[in-house]
């Protein structure tokens, strides 16, 4: 089998201003993203998903149509799709960085090989080690109030653990945290993502204040600049520390376990530059005695379900102890998918249909094309 074509096909679904989520990076309220459609010439067609933000890897909808269509689709044409290792090799050669376009078309590679085998991914990535992914949700940085207000709602939908995002300034961090305890009950578990907006010193001070509204992890106090910054807070902080924006690369997992500056560490399917560089990193963390989790860069469904697979098929992923943001459809206004992915809240299950086993909904496309 050849790859004849690839297809980038740059989409914007609205986000609900409402749910937008607000952080120490500033404001994710629109999602500049690329679908991916890898044909051969068996009449097979893989699908992908460049889940790109600005504020995240620096790609956006134009930078990953060009980099695809000038640096990776030459590479790509003619070769076995099959051959995911090695091609993923062949486009680190040709480019730096850019690791969220890179990622959408070595989904769309994989998709390619479930189809061949006949198999859903995650039982090709050796099988099921859960009977279903445990999500959690995201509250933005808002007013107490309405901080409060999302998480009541999030609660009506299902949800049993939710994660609030702080790091934007001390006291009103401390603030949020504590209304929304109080709005949701001590029942429900809470952990907080400060987005690396703190200093070390104000890192640790505001973490031990918080800890008084029962928070059991937080997610990338201090910027991702130098790990012994995580570290020292990781010492002097009684909650898990989780690494996120510090995490893309397999190399990145391996300092930050050896800096110990985190026990949980946050894999994309986008950080790392795929599927096979995510299960590589649960793979290290396993080693080194850490945990992951999936973390969320509001991924639309293609995306979401490659999540999904990685995660079912993942020992190194705790998604019980620490559920993953596979949350997509909680915060856009449609999705693309000819049937929606079984999402609900708390919880993610996979398609039983070969590959990634989503399909576009070409209408929906359409109306959403940039
Ligand atoms: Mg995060």
């Amino acid at each position: 089998m050849q790859i004849t074509q690839i297809e980038s096909i740059p989409v914007r679904v609205p986000i609900n201003q409402a749910r937008a989520i607000r952080g120490g990076r500033g404001v994710h309220n629109v999602s500049p993203f690329v679908l991916v459609r890898i044909h051969t010439d068996e009449g097979l067609i893989g699908l992908g998903e460049v889940s790109c933000t600005p504020n995240w890897s620096g790609e956006d909808q134009v930078t990953a149509v060009h980099v695809i269509e000038t640096y990776l689709a030459p590479q790509l044409i003619g070769a076995d799709p099959t051959q995911v290792e090695r091609l993923s090799t062949k486009m680190a050669r040709v480019l730096a960085g850019n690791v969220f376009t890179k990622a959408g078309i070595e989904m769309a590679l994989w998709d390619l090989v479930g189809k061949v085998a006949g198999l859903p991914l995650y039982r090709l990535f050796g099988g099921a080690v859960r009977d279903f992914v445990p999500t959690k949700f995201s509250i933005s940085g808002l007013e107490p109030a309405r901080a409060a207000e999302i998480a009541v709602w999030a609660v009506e939908q299902g949800f049993r653990t939710m994660k609030v995002k702080v790091g934007i300034e001390p006291e009103q961090d401390v603030a949020r945290v504590r209304a929304v305890r109080e709005a949701i009950g001590p029942n429900i578990r809470l952990g907080i993502d400060a987005n690396g907006g703190w200093a070390p010193r104000v890192a640790i001070q505001t973490i031990r204040r918080i800890c008084d509204y029962g928070i059991y992890f937080a997610e990338q106090p201090v910027a991702p600049l130098d790990l012994t910054w995580m570290a020292d807070v990781r010492r002097q902080v009684p909650v898990p520390v989780m690494a996120d924006e510090s995490l893309y690369t397999i190399q990145d997992a391996m300092g930050i376990a050896r800096a110990g500056a985190a026990d949980i560490l946050s894999i994309y399917v986008g950080k790392g530059g795929g599927l096979s560089a995510g299960r590589k990193v649960a793979a290290l963390a396993e080693a080194a005695g850490l945990t992951c989790t999936v973390g969320s860069n509001l991924e639309l469904g293609v995306a979401s379900a490659a999540m999904i697979h990685l995660a079912m098929a993942s020992s190194g992923i705790g998604a019980e102890e620490f559920p993953c943001d596979i949350l997509g459809p909680f915060f856009y206004e449609a999705d693309l998918l000819a049937e929606p992915l079984p999402i609900s809240a708390g919880s993610a299950r996979p398609l039983e249909r070969p590959g990634l086993g989503v399909e576009l909904d070409e209408e929906r496309v359409a109306h959403y094309r940039v």
